[in-house]
């Protein structure tokens, strides 16, 4: 397996600004993410984080600024499946909806080949991978809405992946989920960063986790607040008073 490259930008937003109608949610933001990056971002509730995230993905357009995406301005930009989102409102399924983990999965698989394409060896083999990947194989012939809470979230990190992307965006992946599924979770995600070379940027509040889990931290307030490692953002002390938390008292694993 070849080295990943760190040099290599594969997210770039320069001087972004965004807002909601008058109110300015985004503030001249420049953030760079490499690939093969491990990217928390965290900052206070309605900081502007899932905002920021819609905007690098092309789902809001900027009032000022420059987004690139591999190379490409957002506007020429043509290879949307090389980028993955996992939403925070992933659906919660009823118990009796009427699609299997399988098929949610295959959805994952529209973004590379198109709604209306018939369905390929190719798409069945890489559901198959995507389902191993995330330890949800066995459940392939399930309802949906048969899974715990955690166990969907897997699944829907599975249709991300089923689409073979470069990066992959999740907002709060392990909200509403127990500790064990949790801890379950974030081996999944360590995994996928260290082992497929899989670019990942994660929205948490979970600060502890952040700092031992990722390679950077991104605080958000409205503007850039800090990109550091996690050693240096443990050490910038006013993060404290914008996260209301105890950095102090958190251990960097690394
Ligand atoms: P975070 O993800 O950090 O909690 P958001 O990006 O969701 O923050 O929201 C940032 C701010 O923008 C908040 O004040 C929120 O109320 C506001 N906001 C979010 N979505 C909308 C929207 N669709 N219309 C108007 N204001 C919004």
């Amino acid at each position: 397996m070849s080295p990943v490259d760190h040099t290599q930008n594969i997210i770039e937003v320069e001087n972004v600004f965004f807002s909601y109608g008058q109110c300015d949610v985004l503030k001249d933001i420049t953030l760079t993410i490499h690939k093969g990056d491990y990217l928390g971002l965290v900052g206070p509730n309605g900081s502007g984080k899932t905002t920021l995230i819609k905007v690098i993905l092309g789902l809001l357009k900027p009032r000022r600024g420059l987004i690139r995406l591999f190379g490409d301005d957002i506007k020429d930009f043509q290879n949307w499946h090389k980028i993955s989102y996992v939403p925070q409102k992933t659906i919660s399924f009823e118990v009796g909806f009427p699609a299997t983990v399988k098929e949610v999965v295959l959805m994952g698989r529209y973004g590379r080949r198109g709604m209306f394409h018939k369905v390929t060896a190719e798409d069945r083999k890489k559901t198959e991978e995507a389902l191993k990947e995330v330890n949800m194989w066995n459940f392939r012939d399930c309802l949906i809405g048969e899974l715990s809470g955690g166990q969907q979230r897997r699944v829907f990190i599975a249709r991300a992946l089923a689409s073979q992307p470069e990066v992959i965006f999740l907002d709060e992946p392990t909200v509403g989920i127990d500790k064990t599924n949790q801890e379950e979770l974030y081996a999944i995600l360590r995994k996928l960063n260290k082992d497929m070379d899989l670019t990942l940027v994660m929205v948490s509040h979970d600060i502890e986790k952040i700092v031992q889990e990722t390679m950077h931290i991104a605080c958000i307030d409205r503007t850039l607040v800090c990109h550091a490692s996690p050693e240096d953002f443990l050490k910038d002390s006013p993060l404290q008073n914008i996260l209301g938390y105890n950095i102090k008292m958190i251990h960097h694993r690394h």
